[in-house]
């Protein structure tokens, strides 16, 4: 870990980022300006030509390679990523997305994308072909800071396009480390790094030499985007906040899925996009289900990232220390029943919010209708199906959602009535680098991932004859 954050830090200078469970400095990151980023669009302009004029097998041959580096840097990359972001090594955590950024390469590089034949018949002949879109914005957030930056540069390499990646201003040093690995294998200027907040995210999504803007966060700068990108007419794909509904159907196998519905709730202390965040129970069984997750919750410690014990984390910074406050004290103050945690500790160091689950709340309530973004699950009873569909789909997000039931076809049914651009089935939150994934309603638009993924870093070109 030493040796990549003396590669990356500034030799003096630059601004403190501290560990948010003990508030110690990380490390040091250089406050780029808005002459910086011009400066790394026009490299990547020009290291664009070359780029795209390798044949695709070359292109996936590095992508390949990159795999191989990050593999092994894994460990100094989780161990930076755990002091930087917060979350533990182990657990569905740090070493977890350091393994997910190798396995999103790996995948990237080995899908297929060839033309595709439209029309052949008698004096027509029509092909789709995907070309590159040229130099590609990457803007992130802090939840998960290096493996949405690898979901964002991998297809963009793979077709031909060049990278300039704004990290979040939270989690800068994790990104600069990881693109530092890539960069031992990627020729120069194919992709390059300018951390910075907001003033430089905005100015690359102005920035006439961006072709396409990918952009994962919330939904508040999503819309800013689209206006900011306007007048350059550019490609979006944007991955925006969720706020994603569980049902749970009164034949489901409590005990089975207890532990599952805990980790869709709670991977990442929460703080993921796609994690369950309003969990709707049938009142046959909605006493069981409180009691099941109780029962699976309080056996999860939280704690110091590096503490190899731990698999919850801190929240990542005071302002989502404050949202999550705030949403539970919402619940607490319309009555609703707190089954555990509730109370963080005044006295410790550390944005910690203790594992908490929230019954007997209404639909309405803030800490239901607003993304909490954080370990604090509201657990809702429903009486019928018709109820709980009509809640689940009551909200202007549909990111992802997810049915549990022992019965697959019955859960499928339910699954075509919900407004969210992934249902799963007996688990939440599962992706995988193959399978389309994205946002409906304010969730966004386009997708990743997959061969579709593929082709949101393309411009469609049809050849006709
Ligand atoms: P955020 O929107 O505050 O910030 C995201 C990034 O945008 C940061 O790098 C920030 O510097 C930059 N930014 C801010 N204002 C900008 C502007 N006007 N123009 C350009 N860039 C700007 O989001 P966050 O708090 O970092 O992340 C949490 C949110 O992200 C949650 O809502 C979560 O649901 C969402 N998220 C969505 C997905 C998904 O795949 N759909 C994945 C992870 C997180």
């Amino acid at each position: 870990m030493t040796e990549l954050l003396g590669a990356i830090q500034p030799s003096e200078g630059g601004r403190e980022i501290r560990d948010p469970a003990t508030g110690e400095v990380v490390g040091r990151v250089a406050e780029p300006t808005l002459a910086d980023l011009g400066t790394a669009v026009s490299i990547a302009r020009s290291a664009q030509r070359e780029w795209a004029a390798r044949s695709d097998t070359a292109r996936s041959d590095v992508l390949q390679r990159a795999a191989d580096a990050v593999e092994a840097s894994a460990e100094a990359l989780a161990e930076l990523l755990s002091r930087e972001q917060g979350k533990p090594l182990n657990g569905p955590n740090a070493r977890f997305e350091a393994g997910a950024c190798a396995a999103w390469l790996r995948t990237t590089a080995a899908l297929e994308l060839g033309p595709e034949v439209l029309v052949e018949e008698e004096g027509t002949h029509a092909e789709l072909h995907y070309r590159p879109l040229g130099v590609v914005g990457a803007i992130g957030p802090w939840n998960w800071p290096m493996m949405i930056s690898i979901w964002q540069l991998a297809p963009a390499l793979r077709m031909g396009n060049t990278v300039v990646l704004k990290p979040s201003e939270y989690t800068p040093l994790s990104v600069l480390a990881l693109t530092h690995v890539l960069n031992t294998v990627l020729p120069p200027g194919v992709l390059q790094v300018v951390p910075g907040g907001r003033a430089v995210g905005e100015a690359l999504t102005e920035h006439p030499d961006i072709a396409k803007v990918m952009f994962t966060g919330s939904t508040a700068t999503g819309k800013a985007i689209i206006r900011s990108s306007a007048d350059t007419v550019k490609r979006l794909t944007l991955e925006l906040g969720g706020n994603d509904a569980g049902i749970v159907l009164p034949d489901a196998d409590i005990h089975a899925v207890a532990e599952d519905l805990f980790w869709g709730a709670f991977i990442n202390t929460g703080q993921t996009c796609a994690a369950l965040k309003r969990l709707y129970v049938h009142e046959d069984i909605y006493d069981d289900v409180c009691a099941a997750l109780v029962e699976v919750a309080s056996k999860m410690p939280m704690g110091v990232g590096l503490d190899e014990t731990n698999v919850l984390g801190p929240l990542q910074n005071q302002a989502q220390f404050d949202i999550v406050s705030g949403l539970v004290q919402a619940a607490k103050d319309a009555g609703a029943r707190i089954l555990l945690g509730g109370n963080p500790v005044a006295s410790q160091p550390g944005y910690f919010y203790p594992t908490t689950l929230v019954a007997d709340i209404d639909n309405d309530n803030p800490l239901v209708a607003q993304e909490q973004f954080g370990p604090a699950l509201p657990i809702i009873k429903f009486s019928t199906l018709d109820e709980a569909v009509e809640m689940a789909n009551g909200l202007d997000v549909g990111l992802g959602a997810s049915v549990w039931s022992s019965d697959a076809d019955r859960a499928r049914e339910v699954a075509a009535r919900i407004e969210a651009g992934t249902v799963w089935i007996n688990k939440h939150g599962a992706i995988d680098p193959r399978i389309p994934f994205g946002g409906a309603k304010q969730s966004g638009y386009g997708l990743e991932f997959g061969v579709e993924g593929l082709k949101q870093l393309g411009t469609p070109q049809v050849i006709t004859s």
